[in-house]
């Protein structure tokens, strides 16, 4: 059984800040900012592209609940919401979970990727590759 598997069924020990039916949301154990919260199904996903519908559309509003509670209870006004969807995106716990963080001031969160720079042609073939 997964780890987060396991916090769900409370077989190993988590800081849970909120639960309902489906969804639990604790501290991550490292906290990249004060209040790094992981919003987590209960029932065992992989990952993003494997929920069902329902769950996706819970997953974010649940989402939204923990950030409220931690706006009220933190007095943080900003967040970066990121999902790592896969090894190589930086996916290390292959449960599906959404990482609520905290950001207190500019650059918390450093996200360093270049932009690669796209002439008009090379937008309209990409455009297109992806609607056609
Ligand atoms: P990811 O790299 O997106 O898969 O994120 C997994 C996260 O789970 C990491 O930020 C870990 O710090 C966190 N984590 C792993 N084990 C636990 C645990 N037992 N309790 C709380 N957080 C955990
Ligand atoms: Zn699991």
């Amino acid at each position: 059984m997964c780890i987060f598997c396991k916090i769900a069924n409370k077989e190993i020990p988590s800081y849970i800040i909120y639960e309902d039916d489906k969804f639990l949301a604790f501290l991550d154990l490292s906290q990249v900012t004060i209040g790094h919260t992981l919003v987590v199904p209960k029932k065992h996903f992989a990952n993003l592209l494997e929920l069902d519908e329902e769950t996706a559309k819970e997953a974010l509003n649940v989402t939204r609940k923990v950030a409220l509670l931690l706006k009220e209870k933190l007095n943080v006004f900003d967040f970066n919401i990121v999902n790592n969807c896969g090894e190589k995106a930086g996916q290390s716990v292959h449960h599906f979970h959404i990482h609520i963080i905290p950001i207190y001031k500019k650059g918390d969160l450093e996200f360093n990727a270049q932009s690669n720079k796209l002439s008009e042609a090379e937008f309209k073939k990409l455009h297109n590759k992806i609607i056609k």
